[in-house]
């Protein structure tokens, strides 16, 4: 898909406007993800501004964007190298400071719309700058795109959403989840719904449970500004995993369209509670000092700009019920973790035992289990079989795919949503609050000390009290 082959024509951005120009996520992931999509030639004729504070300038910015866009062409295709160099050389950089009334609307009206307005900005700032927007100073055809996190708490997305709401319709409104533009994250739906072998098994009756881990071995690397108030359950199960919780777990849509998939997104996410109290479906955790990927870590709690008596959890584990007919008494459980000794990005669904097994049949009776890696993209089936050898013998195989990575970055997927206006992956409003909704009561719980905050040394594979694999006994 291209932005002239999207099917959201009439619809398609002009300019995409990056407030943050000098910052982390803007060097770091969306120019990079922007540059490559151009390069593909998928993007023709965008324009890009960049704007920020008076610590920048044209000059930097430029010098930004240039060297990103040099680097992208050396993979770029015929069409989308001159592209590249046309957007390096013709950026522009806007000093502005966005808290302050009419200064964001001045700058839209100059640009040459439709215009996105990416808010890679500190969230309060994000929050203030479209606070101070005024109903109709943005022309109807703009698109806000809003980094996580959206809000802090169920209350506080609403009240971002109806802040947002004064200001354009909701199918303007992106919400950004970076995790919908990873292929095997999105190819969930391609996997479940496009294979017999699957589409019918993915129910409570033939599903024993669902993991969702979400395992890394980097600790803090210098981001406590922002960790340290977040946590592992904000930054990646509220937002992240339950994402991808609703994309293995809701009903076929009757298309790809954004409203066929956001619709059943949503409606599975509102079915989805913890699964008994926090007490007994969480676990928290954070880091000691110990040795992660060859590197000596301090504890969590003496890291440059934490805050210990904020409690942060570096580690979470939560399990989940879907209360519908299709997944009533399955468990589900995520986590998500940092400094952990080993990387593990995977969903795992375990499948039932067969209802009988013909008898006289000896060894593995382990149960199948499918295994969907977001990193590195891999899909594992793992089988019984009758082995080599004694023929009534059972042998665990597992069957292994490795998935090609996607021509683009997950940024780059998200930003062609955005550039032709198609909000698919991007997280409704209403999506945006269950998400919040659903973990809320363990927000509470945890700030009221009623589950403990255990620790497991960096590198280590969590506490030693925790299984290493799975929910807390109930
Ligand atoms: P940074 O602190 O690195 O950058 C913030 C940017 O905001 C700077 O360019 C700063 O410009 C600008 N800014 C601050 N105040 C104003 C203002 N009043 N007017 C105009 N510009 C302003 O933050 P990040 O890039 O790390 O994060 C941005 C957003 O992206 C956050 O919502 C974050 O949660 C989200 N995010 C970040 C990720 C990452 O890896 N960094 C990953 C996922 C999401 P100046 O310094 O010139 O004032």
């Amino acid at each position: 898909m291209n932005l002239e082959t999207s099917g959201h024509a009439g619809n398609h951005v002009r300019t995409l406007l990056i407030l943050g120009a000098s910052g982390d996520l803007t060097g770091r992931l969306l120019l990079p993800g922007l540059a490559r999509l151009i390069g593909s030639g998928r993007a023709p004729g965008i324009k890009l501004a960049g704007a920020g504070g008076p610590g920048y300038s044209q000059e930097q910015w430029q010098l930004r964007v240039n060297t990103i866009c040099a680097e992208a062409k050396k993979n770029a295709t015929t069409s989308g190298a001159p592209e590249l160099g046309q957007i390096a050389d013709d950026t522009h950089f806007a000093e502005l400071d966005v808290t302050k009334p009419g200064e964001l609307a001045d700058l839209v009206s100059r640009l040459d719309g439709p215009v996105a307005i990416y808010f890679a900005l500190p969230p309060a700032v994000s929050q203030k700058a479209c606070e101070v927007l005024e109903p109709g100073e943005l022309p109807e055809t703009t698109l806000l795109v809003m980094e996580k996190p959206f809000g802090s708490d169920q209350r506080s997305a609403q009240e971002l959403n109806r802040t947002l709401i004064r200001l354009v319709p909701e199918e303007n409104i992106h919400r950004v989840d970076h995790f919908l533009g990873k292929g095997t994250v999105f190819n969930i739906l391609g996997l479940r719904f496009a294979n017999r072998l699957l589409e019918p098994l993915f129910t409570a009756e033939h599903v024993e449970k669902i993991e969702i881990f979400y395992d890394e071995e980097l600790a803090l690397e210098e981001r406590a500004g922002y960790y340290d108030k977040a946590g592992a359950l904000r930054d990646m199960i509220q937002s992240h995993l339950l994402q991808i919780l609703g994309l293995l777990t809701m009903n076929a849509p009757a298309t790809l369209g954004e409203r066929d998939v956001r619709d059943h997104l949503g409606s599975v996410l509102r079915a989805t509670a913890l699964a008994g109290t926090p007490e007994n479906s969480t676990r928290r955790a954070r880091y000691t000092a110990g040795t992660s990927m060859g590197r000596a870590v301090p504890d969590y709690a003496t890291e440059k700009g934490v805050d210990a008596t904020l409690q942060t959890e570096t580690l979470a584990e939560v399990t989940l019920n879907i209360n519908n007919s299709r997944w009533a008494g399955v468990p589900f459980i995520l986590r998500a973790g940092k400094a952990l000794g080993k990387a593990r990005k995977e969903a795992i669904i375990t499948f039932r035992p067969v209802s009988h097994l013909p008898t006289g049949f000896k060894g593995s009776d382990a149960p199948t289990t499918l295994r969907i890696g977001f990193g590195p993209d891999t899909l594992e089936l793992d089988l019984d079989v009758n082995g080599p050898g004694d023929l009534y013998t059972l042998d665990a195989v597992t069957m292994v795919a490795e998935l090609n990575s996607p021509d683009l970055l997950p940024y780059g997927e998200v930003l062609l949503g955005v550039l032709s206006g198609d909000p698919t992956l991007s997280v409704r409003g209403d999506t945006a609050e269950e998400c919040w909704r659903i973990v809320d009561p363990i927000l509470a719980a945890w700030a009221k000390n009623d589950v403990p905050l255990d620790e497991y040394s960096a590198g280590s594979n969590g506490p030693t009290a925790w299984e290493t694999n799975g929910a807390k006994k109930k």
